[in-house]
């Protein structure tokens, strides 16, 4: 995202905020003109949540099906490569635990439900473990992709972008996707342009039935979320740093010094790849070989601030919508926001848009999106260089136990 639409977000945040307090306020004289008005902002919402939804299965498609094929050399690094997949899926997996786990004992949004809107809420009852991971594999994959079924596309991309990468003379069909993964991107770019209008009018309809305390629980969410990237890079990466990498923790942090203040920056792992590597070959001295296949990995499917991002999302906007989630819930949760994680581009603000996934798996409105939108900047910065130091944790380790 750039500089301006950010403040502009910013501010649509704010504004709505107020607007939405003072439409409340308005109720009190005339119900009838506060009604008005809050069916103004209701369609503005409306507006930019189908211009959400209308992007959700392209994105995790293409960049899936992108991502994935442009691991061609997995099978030449075979050892190395299936090490490396598994250490970021395991991480990711610790990071959205710790996520979940810590949610819950904060709960944030726990204090404010907007009870009306309770109805609209789909909650289809709540299936067994083992149709959850049955319900993974599609019959019919377009139908899946019409329907909207994350899990299902997720699972027909992946196939599709590994054999698509094992196909002979591929090359045409690989750029092609490529091309159109570069496409969907633009459009994101392109139709978040309407972002803070659309932002403004959710939370101002928000904010016009909720009060003051919804702020408190934003601000919980906020801390939240920041306290569990640091427990993540405490209690996960620096361990297996000293202990696994041999690493010095000091040396880890000065040596990678550029790279986390770059992703801070720029809110991209993908932008900072150069410099990681740089960082990763002047500083520790990790050969060339690994470091140039772990980190571009990792920076496409590597997430793990993301993860905890989106798992502290969905326990406040389940809060935030008197929603009850329930164990099976949780197994989800932890699925989805894996695979979310593998298929977020590493560009700004895309977690954010994964989170709709989560929340449609869940069977939660995508509306709640709009609530922590207004503070994802800052955490889009921070979770961003928790991605990249995962990134280079995982090469690390690599690099010390090909050795
Ligand atoms: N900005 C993040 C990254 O590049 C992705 C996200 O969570 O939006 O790593």
């Amino acid at each position: 995202m750039q500089k301006n639409l950010t403040r502009s977000i910013f501010l649509a945040f704010f504004f709505g905020i107020l607007t939405g307090i003072l439409t409340g306020y308005v109720s009190n004289f005339s119900n009838d003109v506060s009604k008005y008005i809050v069916g103004i902002y209701r369609f503005g919402g409306d507006v930019f949540l189908k211009i959400l939804k209308m992007l959700v299965v392209p994105i995790v498609f293409f960049s899936l099906v992108s991502g994935v094929s442009n691991l061609n050399n997995i099978t030449s690094l075979g050892r190395i490569g299936i090490k490396t997949i598994s250490l970021y899926i395991i991480t990711t997996l610790f990071a959205i635990s710790i996520s979940l786990t810590i949610g819950t004992f904060l709960d944030p949004g726990n204090s404010v439900s907007v009870i009306s809107d309770k109805n609209a809420i789909n909650l289809n009852s709540p299936p067994s473990i083992g149709s959850v991971f049955l319900n993974i594999i599609p019959e019919n994959p377009f139908k899946s992709l019409v329907e909207g079924n994350m899990l299902q596309v997720i699972f027909f991309a992946i196939l599709f972008g590994a054999c698509l990468s094992s196909l002979k003379q591929n090359t045409v069909l690989i750029g092609i996707v490529f091309k159109l993964n570069d496409l969907i991107l633009k459009m994101l770019e392109v139709l978040m342009k309407i972002a803070p209008l659309g932002i403004f009018c959710l939370i101002a309809k928000t904010f016009s039935s909720q009060g003051i305390e919804s702020i408190l629980e934003l601000l919980k969410y906020f801390l939240g979320v920041v306290m569990v990237l640091f427990i993540h890079l405490f209690l996960v990466y620096l361990p297996l740093v000293k202990l696994i990498a041999k690493v010095n923790i000091s040396s880890f942090f000065a040596g990678l010094k550029e790279a986390l203040l770059f992703a801070f920056s720029t809110s991209s792992s993908s932008a900072t790849i150069p410099i990681t590597l740089n960082n990763l070959d002047k500083s520790f001295k990790v050969k060339k070989k690994i470091s140039s296949f772990t980190v571009p990995l990792g920076a496409t499917i590597n997430m793990d601030g993301t993860a905890i991002m989106q798992g502290m999302a969905t326990i406040f906007i389940a809060n935030f919508y008197g929603v009850e989630l329930i164990l099976t819930d949780f197994l989800t949760i932890i699925v989805t926001a894996t695979l979310a994680s593998i298929g977020t581009a590493g560009v700004p603000g895309v977690g954010m848009i994964m989170l709709g996934m989560v929340l449609n798996q869940v069977g939660l409105p995508l509306e709640g999106i709009a609530i922590v939108m207004g503070v994802d900047r800052l955490l889009d910065m921070l979770r961003t260089s928790l991605n990249v130091a995962g990134d280079a944790t995982v090469t690390l380790i690599i690099n010390k136990v090909e050795k």
